[in-house]
């Protein structure tokens, strides 16, 4: 399999290109790789590993253009930096992106490929499933490198499918973000939107609708707002009616950047807290949300549940409860960051980012949007 370790992003562009973009942020290594028998093409983006080998699941989504894929192959290996540095993990930041419609360009083979490609970071980077990739992908990434996790686990061993375990720790810190915002301790009546109900957000509607909240939920996929609406009475709604509703939190479970200037001003929720990578498309976005009075839970923090469970899988040894034990602290740790910024009158992902700078070491180094 042929690699380059640069490319041209755009043409005419030169290799400045990716050093020069914003989302670079100081990366330490970002990588291509193509396989003509399988058509696969993806990118690998090595963030840090100041504080072990980078981490951080693989994406595989029909990219407009390369462009598109660096740029959010970038953006996500940073948030993994900052999201293992604040769960205290002993991994880096990494991510891998697939250029390729997952519902119909996947095959065994193109998986084997990917595994050979990121086998060929020698470890540097570890991966697991993310948007458009499955647990069942991993297990043909597994035919070709031991870096890969979100495995099949057996009952009671930690691993498998991550996105139940964020579900978990999105659902704890919402509990968190309800009792500091709204001074509730219990969720019963508390009306909740959901925006996608995908592999996260079909867990957390379920232990939400356990605690008596009321669901709005949104996809673009109708079965999947079926499903939730038949089993836990959540209610529909339009996909572009889903981020203005006037509930008490908003919970982003789809896409990244959907926080930005055109819907901060129309959204009424008094509390964000949900699963979706890169909620702010930028970071100032969060001194808007602070300005109308919103809670915004930072996501790299709040939806570290899935990278945990990984952890624990990929180190060995673990079980299931000790994987539910570390996800436990993911309230406590949004508190400590809510306390923060209220204290220091500044935006909850500011104090995030300064955080996570911190113990990775970056402190004078400025973090762009
Ligand atoms: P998923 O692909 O299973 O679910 C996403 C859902 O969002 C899908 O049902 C999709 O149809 C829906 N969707 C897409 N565009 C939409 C739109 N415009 N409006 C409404 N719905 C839309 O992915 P997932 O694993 O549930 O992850 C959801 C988000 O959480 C992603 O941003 C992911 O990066 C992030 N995340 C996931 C994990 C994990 O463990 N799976 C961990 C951390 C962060």
């Amino acid at each position: 399999m042929p690699l380059c370790k640069w490319w041209l992003v755009r043409p005419g562009a030169g290799l400045m290109e990716i050093f020069d973009m914003r989302e670079f942020d100081g990366h330490e290594q970002v990588v291509f790789g193509h396989d003509a028998p399988t058509g696969m093409r993806a990118i690998i983006a090595v963030h840090s590993t100041a504080l072990g080998p980078a981490a951080g699941g693989c994406r595989m989504w029909p990219y407009a253009s390369t462009h598109e894929a660096v740029s959010d192959v970038l953006r996500l290996s940073r948030g993994m930096s900052y999201k293992n540095a604040m769960a205290g993990l002993p991994f880096g930041g990494g991510k891998a992106v697939i250029i390729g419609d997952s519902r119909k360009a996947k095959s065994p083979e193109l998986f084997e490929a990917f595994g050979r490609f990121v086998d060929s970071l020698g470890g540097r980077y570890i991966t697991a499933e993310d948007v458009g990739t499955t647990t069942a992908d991993m297990s043909h990434v597994a035919r070709t490198t031991q870096y890969v996790a979100g495995l099949g686990a057996e009952p009671g061993e930690a691993g498998g499918d991550p996105g139940p375990k964020t579900a978990l720790g999105v659902y704890l810190g919402l509990k968190a973000a309800v009792k500091f915002r709204l001074g509730r301790s219990d969720l019963k009546g508390t009306t909740v939107a959901i925006q996608g109900v995908g592999g996260v957000g079909y867990h957390l509607c379920g232990m939400l609708a356990a605690d008596g909240a009321e669901l709005a939920v949104a996809d673009v996929r109708q079965a999947a707002v079926e499903r939730v609406c038949g089993e836990f009475k959540a209610r529909p709604v339009a996909v572009d009616e889903v981020l203005g509703l006037d509930v008490d939190v908003l919970a982003p479970c789809a896409l990244g950047g959907v926080l930005n200037t055109q819907s901060i001003p129309r959204l009424r929720a008094r509390v964000i807290a949900g699963a979706a990578n890169n909620q702010l498309a930028h970071g100032q976005d969060g001194a808007a949300l602070t300005a109308a009075g919103i809670l915004y839970a930072p996501d790299y923090v709040i939806n570290a549940g899935g990278i945990i469970s990984v952890s624990r899988e990929y180190h060995g040894g673990a079980t299931e409860a000790q994987v539910i034990a570390d996800i436990q602290a993911i309230p406590q740790r949004l508190t400590e960051i809510f306390e923060r910024a209220r204290r220091e009158n500044r935006p909850t992902n500011a104090v995030a980012d300064q955080m996570g700078r911190e113990r990775l070491g970056r402190q004078t180094h400025k973090l762009v949007a």
